[in-house]
């Protein structure tokens, strides 16, 4: 039996790709609901432009995964291209952009500075640097889609895993709805609480949750494609299709704090975005919410085991602001480890030894 703890899109995105393997016997234990997490929470937008090259390797395969899901998974994630728009004025940002440029186009990542006045709409003064194959997809539709397709095989447990027993150096069960629920492997791809479940047994993940606040407005005319990066306010956002604005600020608050939202900075993101765009008027906030970044000390996500733990545990977790596009992708080199010991070169990179072993990424660009 296979327990899987978590059912964001990283748990129900490896139980769809074991199930797909012919693996049935599996479990998936979620403390509230499906999607309760940042997987209901986010802004599902993809991009392949990072600070680590390893980061865009890995978005390039993850994307191109969500872009063949609806042939190859039959799943539709509602995937689009729609650009990123990064608004530089700082020379240090503008220089990082440049040195940047040259690493994505030896991965080919398309892109480059742009005249800003191109985007008629901005009101903006400085560099802009555009990357057209980043975009967006719907969380609901990749979420929810696995779901559907998995929820009459995987055995779903409503509860919180709240202990994990280890006979023999081994993990032996799960203590969930105060009985012990024996598994023969454990995935915990509990998002921001995976290090709060692991600590007690002496897995120490260095994963840090960080609330981050997010809204949405009435819809208005569409205008606005691709996602507005301000580097100066840390504000970004942009246009759903149905033309609502979306988006959210830099403001972080770090730890297990409750998923409120402010006013104060509702309003600042606001007046950020009626500065950059041009024409915005009165445009009504219809619901602001928030939900956890899981931030890393490197800013990447950490995936597989490591050799002093407890054998048969796994992890997928510790995704920063950017594993909703990882999700679906992430669950298939997981399954693969898991069902058929079969470790991809990324999960060797993003393993959780190398924060002991000084192999630090150098990513540093969550949005
Ligand atoms: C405001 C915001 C904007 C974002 N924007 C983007 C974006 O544009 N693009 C992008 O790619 N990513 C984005 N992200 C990040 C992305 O949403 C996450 O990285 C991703 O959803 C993580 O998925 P997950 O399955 O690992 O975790 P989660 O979706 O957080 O799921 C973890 C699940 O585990 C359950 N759980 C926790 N503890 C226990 C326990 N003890 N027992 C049982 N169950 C438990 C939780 O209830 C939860 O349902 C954003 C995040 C936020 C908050």
């Amino acid at each position: 039996m296979i327990t899987i703890v978590g059912a964001g899109v990283h748990g129900l995105s490896l139980a769809y790709h074991l199930i797909r393997k012919g693996i049935n016997d599996i479990t998936i234990v979620e403390a509230v609901r499906v999607g309760y997490g940042s997987s209901g929470r986010n802004l599902a937008r993809f991009r392949l432009n990072f600070n680590d090259e390893n980061n865009v390797k890995f978005a390039r395969e993850a994307i191109q995964y969500m872009w063949k899901a609806r042939k190859k998974l039959n799943l539709n994630p509602m995937i689009y291209k729609a650009g990123y728009l990064w608004l530089l004025k700082k020379e240090k940002d503008i220089s990082n952009f440049r040195r940047l440029d040259v690493m994505w186009k030896t991965y080919e990542v398309k892109g480059g500075f742009i005249e800003c006045k191109d985007f008629r709409y901005i009101n903006f003064e400085g560099e802009c640097y555009f990357s057209p194959e980043s975009g967006a997809f719907h969380h609901d539709y990749l979420t929810y889609g696995i779901y559907d397709k998995i929820k009459d095989v995987a055995k779903f447990v409503y509860g919180n895993v709240t202990g994990i027993n280890v006979r023999s150096g081994k993990v032996a069960s799960i203590r969930v709805n105060s009985t012990d629920l024996e598994t023969e492997k454990l995935i915990v791809t509990a998002g921001a609480w995976t290090p709060r479940l692991l600590s007690p047994i002496g897995v120490n993940l260095p994963i840090t949750p960080v609330r981050k606040e997010a809204y949405i407005t009435e819809d208005i005319e569409f205008r606005i494609k691709p996602l507005i990066i301000d580097a100066e306010s840390g504000v970004s956002f942009s246009q759903t299709l149905k033309g609502e604005i979306i988006g959210g600020g830099p403001e972080e608050k770090e730890g297990y704090v409750e998923f409120s939202t402010s006013f104060f900075h509702m309003l600042n993101f606001l007046r950020t975005v009626k500065k950059i765009v041009n024409g915005l008027h009165n445009i009504g906030v219809l619901r602001s919410w928030s939900g956890y970044y899981e931030m890393t000390p490197d800013r990447s996500h950490i995936m597989g085991y490591d050799s002093s733990w407890p054998e048969n545990l796994f992890v997928d977790a510790g995704y920063s602001g950017h594993g909703m596009m990882f999700g679906l992708y992430s669950g298939k080199l997981m399954s693969d480890l898991v069902a058929d010991n079969t470790a991809s070169e990324f999960i060797r990179i993003f393993g959780p030894s190398r924060f002991n072993e000084g192999r630090l990424l150098a990513e540093s660009m969550v949005i």
